[in-house]
Order: structure tokens, then sequence, then C-alpha cells
């Protein structure tokens, strides 16, 4: 290699995700190499798509350096930032960068090109990869000048049809039960969403194809054509604030106006918390600055935590600024269409941006506003895949864009407030209903002495009557899916339990299936016990499912009523019919998992019922009192929100628990106060930093037991030496899932680094058998 050559560390975005280091040749020396470039690389004996993210490596020594065999664009799609964010997470989550990249980016991103298309001469031809590589000198140089002419372009093909499946309707399904494989095609749609065809026949098998056209000529099923080269479809029409229907805002709304929008015109990047109470009117404040940062050219990220509320907010907002861009976007969009908002994303002008998480990784150019509604959710960290908070994405992001942080919520993450208290950031409260209404009278229903097989008290059932006799729409939420959590089989005394986890399974009346939420392993039902043979089962407890089924009998009659479920709304389109159903009064009461408690607005809602008040209450995680006070207060917060006032009912087993006196009187402050000092005692977050280090081993291995007892001891006096506390292993509380034992330890600290270090001697101490798997969550959420 001559001297002067560069180099380039570049991610690979497929396994292994290794960083290389590859040096430019000559002919290619004059392109203007940034980090966050896609570009071929050679890797043994293929070639792979990889991203530059440092352009000024050292070379390699001892080894000789391999040449970067092209560009894939002459601009980086995703800018620098993107690519110090994934350093910044590949270094909290140990893991490579080209991983994390391959989860942030978009999949037609992560591809080789077909061929590249060359325009010289009369008519383009084609070069492909194949030929590039087996080029001489001279004719790539030729090619470099063409490239740098822009007469050189990278072609994935005329673009790929692909077929894409999905449901056309919901369980229980017409199908014979000897009809195998249209049954597996359909359970796998309803789990999957929305799919493509191949990878469907990948997954289930080839000769599951005929069942797939047999159901769809029964319209069981819709088969579609999609195409996947998105363009940038149009430059996006101009905004103008006058065109904006605003609603006059209050003078508290005002006046947290007037602070964030000066942030705003600071130009300087901050953060603050906008703690207003329910139907306090949060929205009409993001989007009033919404409206001033686009008048300012720059585009706006507003986030939800869930699919329901992004897409609420999405349609509200393009009522209130009708002549803003608004791009709705998602994790359940089909993969053409993540593939398209990315390129509209890139290119568009200034964009209001509605989402969920992963949103925040759309590459917009000028961003000057992320905004975080219901910020307290948990929903708001991804567990699977990549691990990360968006909370920190968007404080990375805006940070680096010099733009204003907003978080809102009527119930901020305790953490949030313990910052804001310390001065970290600034609270702005709106502290009344907006239009003078009040929050709505919380009751406590004791339940002790009701049957198991009663899932409402006489004094919530007579309420429900008045109210829909009256003509009001009321809510009852019951934070557990399907029909029974339990089946038990009266023979054997003892309930159906999944064998790969140890826990019962939850009986699916419509699907006819018993189901572990933990691994999804499934069973048909009814059927006969697998211990006795026989068909004695009765459903203990009771879930949404079983709720829909008994409530007609102990309502008026001619009731409607509505359920909002993972299980109902697994067809988006679904989901927006149940809310707008709802919304447009066609049904009286709407039933639901913690899904309902938040965002919503229906002003005709009375009464809303928490069915199971304590659930959650009693788990063994240090947030359970905090998630169950904003589950509470979010739940009765869809209460009174029009012109009437509201009740809400909590049925509890345990009216005297110290807890219920917050929720009763929807007091942050208190709960907070009492709460942040049980976390200071027992040094728990916001007062240290906590880190989960999950082990599970397979059950045929049982030497793994005391091999993680020996680890951890280890790890204990290393912990001690560098001032961390660890305690555990102990059985973690779902001690067994998909066929391998859980254990866990808990790691409490000053600071991040120390807690990476101790794993990363853990990760050091792990047998090198692949049997015993470790995994680090930072601030976990989910505790079982
Ligand atoms: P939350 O704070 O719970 O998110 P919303 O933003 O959903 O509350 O507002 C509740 C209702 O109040 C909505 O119907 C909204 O249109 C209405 N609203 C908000 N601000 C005003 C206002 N200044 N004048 C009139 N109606 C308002
Ligand atoms: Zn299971």
């Amino acid at each position: 290699m001559s001297t002067g050559s560069r180099y380039l560390h570049t991610a690979v975005c497929s396994p292994p995700y290794r960083t290389l280091t590859y040096a430019v040749p000559p002919h290619l020396a004059d392109i203007s190499w940034a980090k966050g470039l896609r570009v071929i690389i050679p890797m043994g004996n293929s070639l792979r798509a990889a991203v530059v993210v440092d352009t000024n490596a050292e070379p390699p020594s001892g080894v000789e350096c391999k040449e970067i065999l092209w560009p894939l664009e002459h601009v980086p799609t995703t800018g620098e930032v993107f690519i110090d964010l994934a350093q910044n997470l590949s270094i909290r989550q140990m893991e490579p960068v080209g991983r994390i990249l391959s989860n942030i980016l978009p999949q037609k991103l992560r591809i080789l090109p077909k061929h590249f298309l060359v325009n010289s001469g009369s008519s383009p031809r084609i070069v492909t990869l194949k030929e590039l590589r087996g080029a001489s000198v001279h004719e790539q140089e030729k090619l470099a000048r063409l490239w740098a002419q822009n007469a050189m372009l990278p072609a994935t093909g005329p673009g790929k049809l692909r077929t894409m499946v999905s449901l056309a309707v919901d369980p229980p399904w017409q199908l014979r039960p000897n009809a195998k494989r249209e049954i597996a095609v359909m359970e796998y749609l309803f789990n999957r969403g929305t799919c493509s065809k191949p990878e469907m026949l990948a997954t289930l098998g080839k000769n599951v194809g005929p069942a797939v056209n047999a159901l769809a000529r029964k319209e069981m099923l819709i088969l579609r054509e999609e195409r996947d080269t998105p363009e940038c479809s149009s430059p996006g029409q101009d905004f103008s604030f006058e065109s904006c229907q605003l609603l006059c805002p209050s003078s508290e709304q005002s006046t947290a106006l007037d602070v964030l929008s000066k942030d705003l015109e600071r130009d300087e990047y901050c953060t603050r918390l906008l703690h207003g109470i329910t139907g306090s009117g949060k929205t009409l404040v993001y989007h009033q600055l919404a409206a001033r940062c686009l008048a300012q050219g720059k585009s706006v990220f507003l986030l939800a935590p869930e699919v329901a509320l992004a897409s609420a907010l999405y349609a509200s907002t393009r009522k209130a600024l009708p002549t803003a861009n608004v791009l709705l976007y998602h994790g359940y969009l089909a993969t053409a269409a993540r593939d398209a908002a990315f390129t509209q994303a890139a290119c568009a002008k200034p964009t209001v941006i509605i989402g969920t998480r992963s949103a925040l990784f759309l590459p917009v150019a000028n961003p000057g506003l992320y905004i975080l509604d219901e910020e307290h959710d948990e929903s708001f960290k991804q567990e699977d895949r990549l691990n990360y908070q968006a909370k920190e994405i968007a404080y990375f992001l805006a940070k680096y864009h010099k733009a204003l942080l907003l978080l809102g919520s009527a119930t901020p993450d305790l953490k949030t407030f313990h910052a804001a208290r310390s001065g970290a950031l600034d609270t702005l409260t709106l502290s009344h209903r907006v239009g003078g209404g009040s929050l709505p009278a919380i009751r406590l229903i004791d339940t002790a002495g009701l049957k198991a097989d009663e899932p409402l008290a006489p004094q919530s059932l007579d309420r429900l009557e008045e109210v829909i006799r009256s003509g009001g729409q009321a809510i009852i939420m019951l934070n557990r899916r399907g029909y029974a959590p339990l089946m038990y089989c009266l023979n054997c005394e003892q309930a159906v339990t999944c064998p790969h986890c140890r826990v019962g399974m939850t009986y699916h009346k419509a699907r006819e299936r018993l189901i572990c939420h933990y691994c999804g392993y499934t069973l048909p039902f009814p059927t006969f016990c697998p211990d006795c043979g026989q068909n004695t089962f009765v459903p203990m407890g009771g879930g949404t499912e079983q709720l829909e089924e008994k409530l007609p009998s102990l309502l008026p009659e001619n009731t409607s009523i509505l359920r909002l479920d993972r299980d109902t709304t697994r067809r988006q389109e679904r989901m927006d019919t149940i809310l707008a159903d709802f919304a447009a009064q066609k049904a009286q009461v709407l039933i639901g998992t913690q899904m309902l408690s938040k965002g919503h607005h229906f002003p005709e809602v009375r009464l809303v019922v928490a069915a199971e008040g304590d659930l959650g209450l009693n788990l063994p995680d240090y947030r359970a009192a905090e998630r169950t006070f904003q589950l509470m207060v979010q739940v009765s917060g869809r209460a009174g929100r029009g012109d009437h006032p509201g009740e809400v009912f909590i049925q509890t087993r345990n009216p005297g628990h110290p807890f219920w006196q917050f929720v009763l009187e929807a007091d942050y402050q208190a709960f907070y106060e009492r709460e942040i000092g049980l976390r200071e005692r027992f040094a728990y977050p916001p007062f240290v930093k906590l880190g989960l280090i999950r082990m599970n081993y397979p059950l045929d291995w049982p030497e793994g037991g005391q091999i993680i007892l020996e680890m951890a001891k280890t790890l204990r006096e290393a912990a001690k030496r560098s001032g961390l506390k660890l305690l555990g292993p102990a059985p973690a509380p779902l001690a067994q899932i998909r066929g391998r034992k859980r254990f866990q330890c808990l790691v409490k600290g000053k600071n991040w680094k120390d807690i990476r270090a101790l794993y990363a001697q853990a990760l050091r101490l792990q047998p090198n058998n692949g049997k015993l798997r470790l995994q680090l969550d930072l601030d976990p959420v989910n505790m079982l």
C-alpha cells in the first residue's frame, strides 16, 4: 500500500457485525468520505454492505488491509449524528456498532444493490457487482469518473414485487380442526401481523402455499402485491401558520406556551417537563408549539408510547395543522412503507413526524422540537432486539440538534420528576381541566366478598346500568387478556401449565386455544387433560374475553359492548374501528386492558370501572406502586372529560392499603414524596443506577446452577472492590421460560460504567460451551 493512503473504519450491517478497517483505493481517493456513508466491502469471498464509522482510521499493523469496493451514495442518507448515536449505544449496550445500525436503518439501506446502472455512450448498461470486483484498474478508474459525474447509480432492480398477506377476519375461524396448515397460517398471521408471503413460507414451510391460496379464496386472507422502491414522492407543501385552526389557549396553556416558545427561539438545547393533569389540554400545547417550530423551518417529532395513541395524535394533528406535512411512522408498518417513510423524512420539507419510539431513527434533517407524550410510559423502552430507552435517544438527538425536548405527562416518571425537583429541568404545570371541568370522583369498591366468577361488584353494576340508561358511556378496565388465566382440571386438581415455562396457560376461547403468554406455546382447546385423559376443566379467574361474554346478561338489554386488547387489535384497521365506533357512541361500554387507560379522549364517558385495581400492585418489582398509581390515575382520567362529571370505581380486595389514599385524591405530589422516600431508603433509582444481569441455561444442563453460584461469588468480590452492590443470584420471578432456567443478579452502583465493567467480567467467566446465556438490562423496566 502506498504511503498517504486513506483508511476507513466500516461497520458491517449483517452478522457477524464487525467493525473492519479498509483502505481507499487511489481511484476513489477524491470521494468525500464522510461518517455514515454506505459502501460495499469485500469480506471473505463475499461482498457486504457496510457503513463508514470513522474516516481517519490508522492502518492496522501487521495485516494487509483490503480495499473498499465502491460507495453506495454520494452523501450519507443517515447524518453523522446517527453514527455517533450508534457508537454511543454500542458502548452502552456492549454490542457491535454494526448490529445497532442494522436495527435502526431500514432494510433497503442495509442490503447490497443488485447491480449498477452506468450511463455512458448511447444506452445505459448494467455493471454487476461481480464485474465491478473483477474490473481492471483502468476500467475502475473510468467508472470512478462516471460515479463522480452521477452517471453511475446503484440499482435494486425494478423494485421487487412482493406478495403481502394479511388477515381479513378475526377468530374464531371457520376451519375444520384437521385443516392443520390453514390453522397454522391463520395463527401465524394473528401473531405476526401482515407479512410477506416468502417470509411466511420460509418459516412455515413451502407446503403451506396451497393453504394460503385456499384461505384467500375463502376471503379469510387478503393478498396484496407491493413494490418496494419508494422514491421521494413530493417535496411537500408550504406550511402557513395562519391557516391553522388552533383553539384559543387557556391562561395556563398560554403561560406554558410563552415559556416554550422562547425556548424554541433560543436555538439551544433544553428539556422541559409539561406536568398537566388528565384533560388539561396538553395536546393543544403540542400543536401550537409544533406550528411555531415549523414556521421556523424546522421539523418536529411528536411521539406516543403506543400505536393507537400515535394514530389518534396523527388524526388530531392533521386537523389542527391542515397545511403541515405530517408523517405517521411506527413499527407495525410494512417494510415498504417504512422504507418510504425513511426516504420521505430525509428529503421532505419541515415535517411533523408522529409515531412510536422507533420514529426517532428517521433521518430528519433539521429537527427543532422533540415531544414525548405520556413520557412515563414503559413502552418508550424497547426490550427486544435492540435495547434502548427512547427518552435517552431523544435527549441525545435534541442535544445534537440544539432542539427543545418536551416531556409531557399527568403522572411523570418518578425519575423525571426527581430530576425536575433537583433543578435538572424546569417544569410547566397545567393544574386544571380545560373548560372548568373537574377531575372525576373516585370510589373504592371492596371486592373481598365477591365470588371468583363475579367480575363486577353489585355497586359497579348498578352504576353502570344508571349511566347506560341515561345515555352515557362507560369504560371497564381489566388488565388481563384472554378468557381465563388458568384452566383447572377437577380430576387432577391442577391447572394446565406450559411445559416450557411452568406457568399457567391462558385460555383464549375465540381462538380455541390455551396459550402460554411467555413463550407463545399453544394447545388446542377443548381438549382432554394431558394427565388424566378426562375433560373436566373449569376456568379459574377471568380476562377481558370472559368479561365481554358475561357482561350482556348483567347489563340492560341491547347494551352494545366493544373490547380493546391485544387480541382484538391484531389488525390495525380493527383497532381504528373500535376506537372510532366508541367515539361515535355506537357502543355504550368499552372493555379493555391498560391499552385504553391513557391518552384517549371520549367526552361521553361518565364512569370508569377498574375491575381488578390491585392487579400489579404486589408484583416483585420496585416500580409496582409507581406503575399502579400511574395506571389508576390515567384510567380515571378517561372519565368526565365532557360536559358530564365523571366517576371512577376502583374494585380492590384491600381498600385499607395506604396506597389508595393517593389515588383517591389523584395527588401526584403526595405519592411522589412517599415513594421517593422509599426509593432513597432502599437504594433504588433515581438514587442508584440499576442493572439486571439475567442468566439462563437449558434444563438438560443441571450443572448450570452450580456454575452460576461460583460465578456470582467471584462477581460479588469484584463488585465490592469497585463500590458496587450485587444482589443474588436469585431465581427470576418467572423461574423458567422456553425450557430454560432463569436466574438474575441485581447490581446497584453510582454509574453505568462500573456496572458494564462488572458485566464484562461476567462474560469472561461464562463457560464457552454456549449453554449459559447472559444478558445485561440497564435500568430494567421488567424485573420478571
Ligand atoms: P390531555 O391533557 O389529557 O392530553 P387533551 O389535550 O386531550 O388533554 O384535551 C382535552 C380536551 O380539551 C380536548 O377535546 C381538547 O380539544 C380540549 N381543549 C384543550 N384546550 C382547549 C382550549 N384552550 N379551549 C377549548 N378546548 C380545549
Ligand atoms: Zn411457555
